[in-house]
């Protein structure tokens, strides 16, 4: 994605009162990452509206700038030990998430090199994000966001910086396309339908989760025999859940990659040069709809595939009533 379609993605929330509580960032910390997450934080803090901001001259974009501004903490890993310290999460991170602002507005916490989060600090971390601060919002900000655990990644939104990403499980996404490019919501049938086929997907996902994780079994028993101690069942099915919600994920993305292309080229001036989109190859089916979803409805779509998103992983809403659902409004 690109950086500044990316920033709209945001401000867009920020006015209409919907910022998720968590972005993961997935951009270098050192370099476009870092700066998007003090792009953002400008964003939030500056003196002018959301619609000029972030302005750069009034004083707290200039705070943001020299990272000097009190409603913004950012944390990152230890020089020697390269990781992020728990007592600096628990000690110092989270209380002052949880606090009122200093200014009475928002709040940013950055986590530089979140991929640097081990186990007790990510636990402490997974506690806030579960019960979110109101009016924080927090930056997980990493080039490596596949080493996130996936229960952190569920409860943040992603914004991929990185210019010519590899998409992630690509096969998934192209079946996610091929049904989008064919849904009609003209009947409930056809509605179904689609559904159906997305959830196929799931539960193709659920075997594939199954067979990886004893894959990963399998070498560590092999790297290590006498210490290997294969897990009883709980365990093995918990370690399935998390595999297979890590590849339900690229489903989400694709279906907010389906129609951000849609809402691309439909809210395309005529004669204007095409940016390039997510689905190139779906470019035509894309085009269709795009004549009949004026840029208002294209937009409220981008925002649907996120509701699904957060019904089925956060409220753990049954995912062909979650489909159905929201797909009846998205033509
Ligand atoms: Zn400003």
């Amino acid at each position: 994605m690109q950086e500044n379609e990316a920033f709209e993605i945001v401000r867009r929330s920020f006015r209409n009162r919907r910022l998720p509580h968590a972005y993961v960032v997935a951009g270098a910390p050192r370099g476009a990452g870092g700066a998007f997450a003090r792009r953002v934080c400008a964003l939030l803090l500056c003196e002018r509206g959301p619609d000029e901001a972030p302005c750069g001259a009034c004083g707290a974009c200039a705070r943001v700038e020299r990272g000097a501004h009190p409603d913004v903490l950012s944390l990152e890993p230890e020089k020697k030990s390269r990781i992020i310290p728990i007592d600096a999460m628990r000690g110092t991170f989270l209380p002052w998430a949880v606090e009122k602002s200093f200014d009475g507005g928002w709040k940013i916490g950055i986590l530089l090199f979140a991929d640097r989060l081990k186990a007790e600090a990510a636990n402490a971390l997974l506690k806030t994000l579960e019960e979110p601060p109101e009016d924080t919002l927090f930056l997980l900000v990493t080039d490596r966001p596949e080493e996130l655990l996936p229960t952190i990644l569920s409860r943040c939104q992603r914004i991929d910086l990185s210019a010519g990403r590899i998409p992630p499980a690509e096969p998934w996404r192209t079946r996610v396309a091929e049904a989008l490019a064919e849904h009609s919501a003209a009947s409930q049938l056809r509605v179904l339908a689609t559904a159906m086929r997305l959830h196929a997907l799931f539960e193709e996902m659920k075997g594939l989760a199954e067979d990886a994780v004893r894959e990963d079994l399998r070498a560590a028993e092999a790297a290590d025999p006498t210490g290997f101690a294969a897990p009883d069942k709980d365990t093995f099915d918990a370690m399935a859940r998390t595999k297979e919600k890590e590849l339900r994920l690229s489903v989400y993305v694709a279906l907010q990659d389906w129609y951000r292309d849609l809402l691309v080229l439909s809210s395309l001036p005529a004669g204007a040069p095409e940016p390039p989109l997510f689905f190139p190859e779906f470019r035509d089916a894309l085009a269709e709809r795009a004549r009949r979803v004026p840029p208002r409805l294209a937009l409220r779509y981008v925002d649907f595939a996120q509701e699904i998103q957060s019904h089925i992983e956060d409220r753990f809403m049954n995912d062909v009533f979650v489909f159905s659902h929201w797909l009846t409004w998205m033509h």
